[in-house]
């Protein structure tokens, strides 16, 4: 579970090397939503119950992919958004989930694990659109 949190860059960014002021906003309903996702203990019980995930297995997990939902949430982590959804585009990424929701049941932090499947589902693919239509700088 912690090489896969290494994997999706699962943390802000912050060197604490200047006073960067209060920082943006944050809207209650992402509070709420950041909320419910940072009370995970990663204490793997869901990856125990998800048939998706074994030592055959390069899925991630629902934990990894609710922690991406969490550090996407939030503004300043959002400004590095694909560095944690690229990972989720790979062989044993957010496709592998079979949506058994074992996860959900089992979480005895009651984690929105399904909910945050479906919404980093959406993020991957509006991800991969904008992939397709960014094109690498040119040398001029
Ligand atoms: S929904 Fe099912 S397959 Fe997907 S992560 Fe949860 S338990 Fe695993
Ligand atoms: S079962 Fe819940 S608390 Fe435990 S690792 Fe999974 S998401 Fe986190």
């Amino acid at each position: 579970m912690f090489d896969n949190l290494k994997k999706v860059h699962a943390w802000i960014d912050a060197d604490g090397a200047y006073d960067r002021g209060p920082g943006p906003r944050v809207s209650q309903a992402k509070q709420e939503t950041m909320y419910a996702l940072s009370k995970c203990m990663t204490c793997g019980c869901c990856v125990e119950a998800c048939p998706q995930s074994n030592n055959h297995s390069k899925f991630v997990g629902p934990q990894i992919i609710a922690q991406v939902r969490l550090f996407n949430t939030h503004p300043t982590g959002h400004t590095q958004k694909s560095i944690r959804l690229h990972p989720l585009m790979e062989e044993g990424g957010i496709a592998d989930c079979g949506n058994a929701q074992n996860c959900q049941r089992i979480c005895p932090k009651n984690l929105p694990l399904t909910d945050s499947i479906a919404a980093i589902g959406r993020d991957v693919t509006i991800q991969a659109i904008e992939d397709l239509f960014s094109f690498p700088d040119r040398e001029t």
